[in-house]
C-alpha cells in the first residue's frame, strides 16, 4: 500500500444502512421549482440532489449527513428542505473517520 487513501477510496469504503423512511424531505416541492440557484445540487458531495424534468429528485440513500444541503437551502435556497438525521441505526457508517 502506498500512502494515504484518496478521498474517493475512503468514501468508497463507507457502508450504508438505508432506512425505508426518507430522512430528507420537502415541505413544498413547488418551492424547488422557483428556487433560483438550487444550491443543494452543487453543494452535496454525494450528489444526492438532481433536477429531473420538473422536480427535485432526492437520493437520500447515499447521504453522507454533512448537513451542507440544509445550510445551502436555508441561506441561498427557498427553504423547502426538511433535514433530519436518519432514524437510529440507519444511515452512513464511516470507515475512515
Ligand atoms: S435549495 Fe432547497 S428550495 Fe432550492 S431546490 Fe434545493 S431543496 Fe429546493
Amino acid at each position: 500500500m502506498s500512502g494515504r487513501p484518496s478521498v474517493a477510496e475512503r468514501l468508497g469504503a463507507d457502508a450504508f444502512d438505508t432506512d425505508a423512511t426518507p430522512h430528507l424531505t420537502l415541505s413544498d416541492a413547488k418551492l424547488c421549482a422557483t428556487c433560483a440557484l438550487r444550491p443543494c445540487i452543487p453543494v452535496c458531495p454525494a450528489e444526492v440532489y438532481h433536477w429531473e424534468g420538473e422536480r427535485l429528485r432526492i437520493s437520500y440513500e447515499s447521504c453522507l449527513e454533512t448537513g451542507a444541503c440544509r445550510v445551502a437551502c436555508q441561506t441561498l435556497g427557498n427553504r423547502a428542505l426538511l433535514w433530519t438525521y436518519p432514524r437510529s441505526g440507519h444511515g452512513v457508517q464511516y470507515r475512515f473517520g
